[in-house]
């Protein structure tokens, strides 16, 4: 089965076969093998050891996104959203409940925020603190222009929260040229190849320090977690971790590097989704987006008009031929979500462009 969803992702068979073992999270062999995952981690953040730190948080990507949202932004403190699709409602969720005062700017999600979207509210209302924002935006697969705004962010003095979890280890983003950002989180289960179950913050030492006392959550609070690294050790983790997936992310970094880093992966990804966008267009389906819009990660294509079509039947008799997309959208007008992320090239690309003009044949026949 080729999985197209933009996570958890396909991921290779080495580390698949990194989970078949157990684990004792406090054994000093896996306290290790923990330890070099934290800085390996900072190395593709682009970090200065010393200076930023990786910061876990067990669980699915919004609990870590809740956590950085909570210990950074005080009680009460203002927050600027930019909207422009599924996962920027949900952050503002997260920082909402958690009683942070949001504010939003509305944009379409068919294009990449930049500063000049955010510049003139940031001005206008020193109040906000925080810019928290999505990097590459998973409802629609637009990329928000992050280096860009952090810029602006930086100038006026503000901090910057950021949602990489469909980015991370793809799309360019340096903590050290990034001083405004206290925190950029992600997961294990998407860009970087390995199984999900554990989401991690790569944060500023001092802003984890200056914000004790902010997170009103013991399970959700970053400066807990930095304080008990220094207590017990980096090899050392909170509560129970989900230890088979922390012993295949190891595997999964192997392979990352072994790839060739960053530039490479984000090259193997880009050349997936335009796999799909040029498959999905000569199919002679219309894609959500603009071409220039268009990020590597997740590519939505508009649903077929015809009223015959059903996406829940499409997606059972695309996967009867080895193909799986979600069956769910979240952008403004229906569409299908296939992601080009994972353990994935081209010609499974282009299979799967196949299969889907096969089921589209099947389930929609011309009239006669
Ligand atoms: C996947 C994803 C998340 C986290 O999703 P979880 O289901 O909580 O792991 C958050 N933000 C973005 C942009 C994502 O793509």
């Amino acid at each position: 089965m080729l999985l197209l969803i933009p996570g958890p992702v396909q991921t290779r068979p080495e580390v698949r076969a990194a989970m078949a073992q157990d684990i004792a999270p406090w054994d000093r062999d896996f306290q290790a093998v923990y330890a070099r995952i934290r800085e390996r981690i900072v190395g593709v953040a682009g970090g200065t050891p010393g200076v930023h730190a990786t910061l876990p948080i067990q669980g699915a990507g919004h609990f870590v996104t809740e956590a950085a949202l909570r210990t950074f932004v005080p009680p009460g403190g203002r927050v600027l959203i930019p909207m422009n699709g599924a996962y920027a409602t949900r952050m503002a969720r997260l920082a909402r409940e958690a009683g942070r005062d949001v504010v939003t700017i509305e944009l379409p999600d068919t294009r990449g925020a930049t500063a000049a979207d955010i510049l003139p509210t940031l001005e206008a209302d020193p109040s906000i603190g925080t810019v928290a924002m999505v990097f590459n935006e998973t409802g629609s697969g637009i990329v928000n222009d992050a280096p860009g705004i952090g810029a602006a962010v930086r100038a006026l003095g503000r901090r910057m929260i950021l949602d990489a979890v469909s980015a991370f280890g793809v799309l360019p983003f340096r903590m050290d040229a990034h001083p405004e950002c206290d925190a950029l989180v992600f997961t294990s289960g998407k860009c970087l190849e390995g199984m999900p179950g554990i989401g991690f913050a790569v944060a500023r030492i001092d802003r984890a320090e200056a914000c004790a006392g902010n997170a009103g959550s013991w399970s959700l609070d970053l400066t807990d977690v930095l304080a008990h690294a220094r207590r017990s050790g980096w090899g050392s983790i909170r509560f129970t971790p989900p230890v088979q997936a922390i012993a295949a992310f190891d595997v999964a970094l192997d392979l990352y590097d072994a790839e060739g880093g960053q530039a490479a992966r984000l090259a193997r990804y880009r050349a997936n989704a335009d796999a799909l966008y040029d498959g999905c267009a000569a199919l002679g389906l219309r894609p959500y987006l603009e071409r220039q819009h268009q990020g590597p990660v997740i590519v939505t294509i508009h649903q077929p008009a015809d009223p015959r079509f059903d996406l829940m039947a499409f997606v059972e008799a695309l996967k009867r031929r080895g193909v799986l997309i979600s069956n769910f959208w979240n952008t403004t007008a229906p569409t299908m979500r296939i992601g080009a992320i994972g353990a994935l090239t081209p010609d499974d690309m282009r299979h799967a462009v196949g299969a889907i003009g096969e089921t589209l044949a099947e389930l929609l026949p011309r009239a006669a």
